[in-house]
């Protein structure tokens, strides 16, 4: 049996490697180090993937500099709706919600969703109430402010009012902010996948949308075979990107269903999913995924995306560029 590994994404997008700084770039590089370690660690003493992804992802939203939990982007009404979904390869049980402003862990409350609901998916306030009747922590819509988001915002509106995928704007922008992906032009969902010593299968992802998204609007990070899928026969799954065209193509499920009914290996099903089907529908992003037998990929047609990845045992890998 493979070893255990766990792999994460915080988004993709068009890259400046140009103008970044390295402390920019070592923030980047030591955020996604220790969520590699953390997801390892509990691989390690024989935790599940379903542990694994969970913890990764919510460490994912705690951290300000992705587009998830708190540092979340901005709907053109100045608010915040958050999406997130876990799935467990073992059982296909999944839970997720969307368009949610108040719960701090979108991605607990995906979980919570998946363990205590007999539904897979909440919505809004529906999903808040859920949510706080599990006991999960509330938060005033204002924590998930930061003002480089509503910068972003800003220009978008101002830029008769684009919707931006955190993407999107004037690379200038990441001249004076110093950030190694043009933070304007970033998809920085983020996401984890994992196989555990079980042979168990999971994935999770969480995000904030687009910039200056539609209120109401939701893309594909919650929705399952979209956003997000695992399945112990194939693959466990986790999108990053246009949503729409994630959502059209089925993208992280069409990965699965390559491999079960086209008999292609991870390698040749994300590959086409990703550089093929996307890209024909005009989508840009990434996927990161690891299947039953513990090969890994981490496949984007954009610029760049915030990735890494580590086997129990083994030092984590992390990149941002091609
Ligand atoms: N896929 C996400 C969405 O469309 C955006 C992203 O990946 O950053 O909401």
């Amino acid at each position: 049996m493979s070893k255990p590994v766990i792999v994460i994404h915080g988004g993709a997008g068009a890259i400046t490697r140009a103008v970044m700084s390295a402390e920019k770039e070592q923030e980047f590089i030591q955020a996604l180090s220790a969520i590699v370690a953390s997801g390892q660690h509990i691989l390690a003493q024989g935790g599940s993937a379903l542990d694994a992804v969970t913890q990764a992802v919510r460490l994912l939203e705690e951290c300000p500099l992705f587009n998830a939990g708190k540092g979340a982007v901005f709907t053109n009404r100045g608010t915040h709706e958050l999406d997130a979904c876990v799935m467990d390869g073992r059982t296909l049980d999944a839970g997720a919600v969307s368009c949610v402003s108040r719960i701090r862990n979108p991605i607990l409350a995906a979980r919570a969703v998946l363990e205590s609901s007999p539904h897979v998916m909440f919505t809004a306030e529906g999903a808040e109430q859920f949510a706080q009747n599990q006991g999960l922590e509330m938060v005033p819509p204002d924590y998930f402010y930061t003002e480089a988001r509503y910068q972003q915002l800003q220009r978008a509106q101002a830029d008769e009012g684009r919707v931006v995928l955190d993407h999107d704007g004037a690379s200038e922008q990441s001249l004076s902010q110093n950030d190694p992906l043009d933070p304007d032009r970033k998809f920085g969902t983020v996401g984890a996948v994992a196989l555990d010593a079980q042979g168990n299968l999971a994935a999770a992802t969480s995000t904030g949308g687009m910039t200056n998204k539609q209120a109401g609007r939701v893309g594909d990070t919650p929705i399952i075979g979209a956003g997000c899928y695992a399945n112990n026969a194939t693959v466990a799954v986790s999108s990053t990107g246009t949503g729409e065209i994630f959502m059209r193509t089925v993208a992280a499920y069409d990965v699965s269903a390559l491999m079960e009914y086209g008999g292609l290996s991870l390698q040749q099903a994300t590959d086409k999913v990703v550089m093929e089907k996307l890209l024909a529908l005009g989508g840009s992003g990434g996927l990161i995924a690891v299947d039953r037998d513990g090969n890994i990929a981490l496949p984007f047609n954009s610029e760049g995306m915030y990735r890494g990845f580590g086997y129990v045992g083994d030092a984590a890998s992390v990149g941002i560029y091609r």
